[in-house]
């Protein structure tokens, strides 16, 4: 895919946003939504999207941003103290070549451990189950 395409209303983070396939939430407000990814890089890999129909880095309005940002640090906040993490990673991967997947805006948190090493971008599926409980810690941890 291009990445001078416009924003596709089909993607599948626009399909959680509209409430059309579930996700585990653990953050919505007006400006964002946070969900645990299904393929983890580490226990408790968190997505945060804007509710803006952003493509990616350079398609959010500069004003977005700071609101934006306010709630990535807030959930990560949470994150961290839920899973015990020592320390975060936020990534974001932008277009085709940069590694994104879904051309809808996100940020990725990562809990980290001192010799833990991550799991590899988009690979294993975690247990429905798992996904459940870490999202009820998080929550718990907002
Ligand atoms: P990126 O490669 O940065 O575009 O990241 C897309 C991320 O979305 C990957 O880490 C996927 O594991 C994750 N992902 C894809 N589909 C879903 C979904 N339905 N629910 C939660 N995470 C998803």
């Amino acid at each position: 895919m291009s990445d001078k395409e416009p924003y596709q209303p089909d993607n599948i983070f626009a399909k959680i946003l509209r409430g059309e396939i579930p996700c585990h939430r653990v953050f919505e407000d007006d400006t964002a939504l946070a969900f645990l990814d299904i393929l983890p890089q580490a226990d408790g890999h968190t997505l945060v999207i804007p509710k803006l129909a952003v493509r990616g880095l350079f398609d959010m309005p500069d004003d977005a941003w700071g609101p934006f940002m306010q709630r990535v640090q807030k959930v990560a906040s949470a994150v961290k103290k839920a899973m015990g993490a020592e320390g975060i990673n936020l990534r974001q991967f932008d277009g085709a070549a940069g590694g994104q997947t879904v051309f809808h805006l996100h940020v990725h948190i990562i809990p980290r451990w001192e010799g833990v090493a991550l799991r590899r971008h988009g690979e294993l599926m975690e247990k429905p189950d798992i996904l459940k409980a870490n999202a009820e810690k998080i929550r718990a941890a907002l």
